[in-house]
């Protein structure tokens, strides 16, 4: 397929000040787009301004939640040339999700180009300074006008870009996170494991009761026994626990997390043994009384590693370790943002330099 790239009509003023750049608020002067039509299959490719679309009020996504997405970044190197972190994986967990939600898979090499094309136009919207990136947000929605409950005929794929600040202003720091007994992220034989929206507007109301309670995530247990750890929010999670790390297994209600998959490499490499089980709620509790739960932390491109502080169950609030940032949550961040920012040897072939 070709990629039509077309001129920049409605070129953007920069954002000033790079430590101020808010997560998903300022969109760069390009985005990606392309349409499927049953009969033609992917067509129309190319890389236009950012702009809004005209979607008919019936277009199925609107209605019925038909929609998947992929979240990565781009990272400014020392020698100002510009890397991607993993994007084939993206590309084919893209297309899984797009198998799970009855969509239609992409050319997951002529993504990639059109993404590596799009973020080499714009180039320039690449922070320079230390921590900051340049989000990238592959979407797939329905567009077909129809109220039928059925798969759409007709789909847009594109990709937006946003320049982020540092995660961390002040250093990596401990979160507090709300267990949550009452509300499920995802059960078996649901939509966990596919990154797609329906999964998030099913968690506002969990995640707004926390925010208001002062916890900055909410812990997932599993839906049938509500006492099997899942995920954070918008991340999976690892327990040094009893000198291993202990993480879910991918069963199909978590999401499969390339930060994860990547952390868990590094663990490895570091000799320590991974043990891919659900630790319990009551593990958690016990072993942060006793000490047998030394670090927690979340993994997610967002924040990369975020270290728990403190868990709060129903009445009950205990601290990680110190409830400081833990030695081994510590070594992995700075291993994996030394990898992405190029300042650690990527003997993985994780990086994609463009
Ligand atoms: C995207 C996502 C993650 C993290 O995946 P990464 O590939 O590491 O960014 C974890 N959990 C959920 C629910 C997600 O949507």
């Amino acid at each position: 397929m070709e990629l039509n790239v077309l001129p920049l009509t409605q070129p953007k003023p920069r954002p000033t000040d790079e430590t101020k750049l808010i997560f998903g608020r300022d969109f760069t002067d390009r985005m990606f787009v392309m349409e499927f039509d049953r009969d033609k299959g992917w067509h129309s490719a190319r890389i236009q301004s950012y702009q809004p679309f005209t979607l008919d009020p019936a277009a199925l996504v609107l209605h019925y939640a038909q929609e998947i997405f992929e979240g990565l970044k781009a990272f400014r190197r020392p020698d100002g040339r510009i890397a991607l972190f993993r994007p084939a994986d993206n590309m084919t967990r893209f297309n899984r999700s797009a198998r799970r939600m009855c969509m239609p898979e992409v050319d997951e090499n002529f993504l990639l180009h059109a993404i590596k094309e799009l973020v080499r136009l714009d180039a320039d919207w690449v922070p320079h300074s230390e921590g900051t990136s340049l989000y990238i947000r592959p979407t797939m929605i329905a567009t077909e006008p129809v109220l039928g409950v059925k798969p759409a005929d007709q789909y847009l794929c594109y990709v937006i870009l946003s320049p982020v600040a540092a995660y961390y202003k002040g250093g990596v720091a401990p979160v507090k996170i709300w267990i949550s007994d009452k509300y499920v992220r995802a059960a078996a034989g649901g939509t966990g494991e596919a990154k797609t929206g329906g999964n998030y507007a099913a968690s506002l109301y969990a995640s707004t009761e926390a925010a208001e309670r002062g916890f900055d995530q909410v812990l997932w247990l599993d839906a049938e026994q509500r006492r099997y750890v899942e995920e954070v929010g918008s991340m999976n999670i690892c327990f040094l626990y009893d000198g291993k790390v202990v993480t879910s297994p991918l069963k199909g209600t978590i999401l499969d997390g390339i930060t994860r998959r990547s952390v868990l490499t590094l663990i490895r490499e570091l000799g320590l043994e991974i043990e891919e089980r659900a630790l319990s709620v009551d593990e958690i509790i016990e072993g942060a009384a006793t000490g047998r739960l030394k670090e927690a932390f979340g993994t997610g491109t967002a924040a990369v590693v975020s270290p728990v502080g403190q868990f709060t169950y129903r009445d009950q609030t205990v601290t990680v370790g110190d409830g400081n940032t833990g030695e081994l949550t510590m070594k992995l961040y700075q291993t994996l943002t030394g990898i992405q920012y190029g300042k650690i040897a990527d003997r993985h072939n994780w990086v994609d330099v463009l």
